[in-house]
C-alpha cells in the first residue's frame, strides 16, 4: 500500500499598514523556505496565521472579526502582529487561539507553526524565488529598514507595541533590495516608522555590501539603492536637518523626488502636544530648502485634524501653512481616540462633527492646489510606471504617485504594455488628483 502524505498547509491572512505586510512577507518567506504550502482557503489549511494590526478602534475589530472567521473555518488559529501585543485582548474574545505573539516576531510565529504543524522532513528551499514571497504586485515592492520607534507621539502606541529603533544592518537591506531588482521589481518603497532615523541605533556603523563598506545611514543607503537603476521612493521621513543630505540624491535623479512626511500639524502648540519629532522646526524655511535644492520635488503629508486642545486658531494656522506651503499630496484623519495613547488624557477633545468638519474643509483647501499643480503638468512628457492593463485601457502612476495613496495616470490609445513597463508619456489633462496621458515613448525618460 503507497501511503502519499500531504505536505503541511498554511493559511495566511495579513491586515494592516506596510510595515505589518513587510512582517507577512518575512513569515511566508520562512514557511515556504520550510517546505509548507500556504493556501487562500481556510478550510483546505492546517493552520491559520492571521496577521493582525492594532491601531484604531476599527482596526482592532477587523483583526478580532479575522481571527473568529478563521476558528469558525478551520479551528486552529495563530495570532501575531500589533494586536497581539496588546495583552489580553485576543485571548479574552478568542481564548481558543493556539498562540499570541506581537509584531514583528518571526522566530517566534514559526516556533508555534513547529509545534503545532511539524515541518515537512526534506524542504526544497530552492522553491522559494531569491527575492521572497510578496504581497504586493511583482513590480513594486516594500523594503523595510527599521522596526519600531524612539519617538513618544501621544496619539501613538506603536513604541509600546513594537518597542524602540531596531536598524537592520544596511548589508542585508542592499541584499534584499538587490534580489528584489533581479527579480524584477522596478520600484522600491523604503518604510520605516521613523525612515529618517535609519542607522541612530547602530551609530551608523560601516557593513558590507559586495565586499564594499556602507554605513548604516540614509544618505548611504539611498546611494548604494540608486545603483540599482530603478525607482526609490522614501516614506515616513521626519523633517530633521540631516534629511537636506538626501535631496541632492533627489536632483541629480538618482532616487526619485518624492519625499512622504508626516507633519499631522502646523500648529506649533498642538506639535508640542502631540510630541512630534522634529516639532520646533521651521517647516516652511525646510520646504522652501527642499525646493531650492531640488525644485520638482512632491511632498506628500498627512495631518490630524481636532487634536485634542486644537482651536479654531490652530486649525486656521494648519489651513494657511497648506496654502503657504502647497504640498503635492496631502492626506488627513479626524482625531480618533487610539486605546492606551497618552493624548486621551488631554483635555479639549473637538466633538467629533467638529473633527470631521475641519477635515473635510482641510480636503477641500487641498483640493484646489493639487488641481493647480496637476493642471501645470498639461502638455509636459513625464516617466510613469504600469500597474494595470486590461480591455478599459492602461493604468499608470507617475514618479509623484506612491501605489495605494497618491493619484493615478490614465492611458489612452493602442499601445503595447503590461505591468512594470515605464513608459515616456504626454500629459493631456489633470483633474484634482489624477493625470491623463498618451504614450509617446518606451522606457525612462534620460534613461
Ligand atoms: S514617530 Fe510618532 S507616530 Fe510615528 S511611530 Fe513613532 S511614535 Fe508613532
Amino acid at each position: 500500500m503507497t501511503f502519499i502524505s500531504k505536505t503541511p498547509t498554511v493559511g495566511f491572512v495579513s491586515l494592516g499598514c506596510p510595515k505589518a505586510g513587510s512582517d507577512a512577507e518575512l513569515i511566508l518567506t520562512r514557511l515556504r523556505a520550510e517546505g509548507y504550502e500556504i493556501s487562500p482557503s481556510h478550510e483546505e489549511s492546517d493552520l491559520v496565521i492571521v496577521n493582525t494590526c492594532g491601531f484604531i478602534e476599527a482596526a482592532v475589530e477587523e483583526s478580532l472579526d479575522a481571527i473568529g472567521e478563521a476558528l469558525a473555518e478551520n479551528g486552529k488559529v495563530i495570532v501575531t502582529g500589533c494586536l497581539g501585543a496588546k495583552g489580553d485582548t485576543v485571548r479574552t474574545a478568542h481564548p481558543s487561539v493556539l498562540a499570541v505573539t506581537g509584531p514583528h516576531a518571526l522566530e517566534e510565529v514559526m516556533g508555534h507553526v513547529h509545534r503545532h504543524l511539524p515541518k515537512p522532513h526534506d524542504p526544497y528551499a530552492d522553491l522559494v524565488p531569491a527575492q521572497g514571497i510578496r504581497l504586493t504586485p511583482t513590480h513594486f515592492a516594500y523594503l523595510k529598514i527599521s522596526e519600531g520607534c524612539n519617538h513618544g507621539c501621544t496619539f501613538c502606541i506603536i513604541p509600546a507595541l513594537r518597542g524602540p529603533l531596531v536598524s537592520r544592518p544596511v548589508g542585508d537591506v542592499l541584499a534584499e533590495a538587490e534580489n528584489l531588482a533581479r527579480a524584477g521589481v522596478r520600484e522600491i518603497l523604503v518604510i520605516a516608522q521613523d525612515t529618517s532615523a535609519y542607522g541612530v541605533d547602530l551609530k551608523y556603523r560601516t557593513h558590507f555590501w559586495g565586499g564594499r563598506p556602507v554605513k548604516t545611514r540614509l544618505k548611504e543607503l539611498c546611494e548604494a539603492l540608486s545603483s540599482f537603476g530603478i525607482w526609490v521612493r522614501l516614506h515616513y521621513v521626519y523633517p530633521y536637518p540631516s534629511v537636506d543630505d538626501v535631496i541632492p540624491l533627489m536632483a541629480e535623479g538618482k532616487i526619485l523626488p518624492y519625499l512622504d512626511v508626516p507633519f499631522q500639524h502646523a500648529s506649533p502648540r498642538i506639535l508640542q502636544a502631540m510630541k512630534r519629532p522634529a516639532s520646533a522646526e521651521n517647516m516652511l524655511e525646510r520646504i522652501a530648502k527642499w525646493r531650492e535644492i531640488c525644485p520638482e520635488i512632491v511632498i506628500r503629508s498627512t495631518f490630524i485634524t481636532g487634536f485634542p486642545g486644537e482651536t479654531d486658531a490652530d486649525f486656521e494656522q494648519l489651513i494657511q501653512f497648506l496654502e503657504e506651503a502647497r504640498l503635492d499630496r496631502v492626506g488627513a484623519f479626524a482625531y480618533s481616540p487610539v486605546d492606551g495613547a497618552r493624548a486621551n488624557d488631554l483635555p479639549g477633545l473637538p466633538p467629533e462633527t467638529v473633527r470631521e468638519d475641519r477635515r473635510r474643509w482641510l480636503m477641500q483647501v487641498q483640493e484646489d492646489i493639487s488641481a493647480d499643480k496637476l493642471a501645470a503638468k498639461i502638455d509636459s512628457v513625464i516617466e510613469v510606471l504600469v500597474d494595470e492593463v486590461d480591455e478599459e485601457g492602461t493604468i499608470a502612476r507617475s514618479q509623484a504617485d506612491a501605489p495605494e495613496i497618491d493619484g493615478l495616470v490614465y492611458l489612452d490609445g493602442h499601445f503595447a504594455a503590461a505591468p512594470g513597463d515605464f513608459l515616456q508619456v504626454r500629459v493631456v489633462d489633470a483633474d484634482h488628483h489624477d493625470l491623463y496621458a498618451e504614450p509617446v515613448g518606451q522606457g525612462r525618460v534620460n534613461a
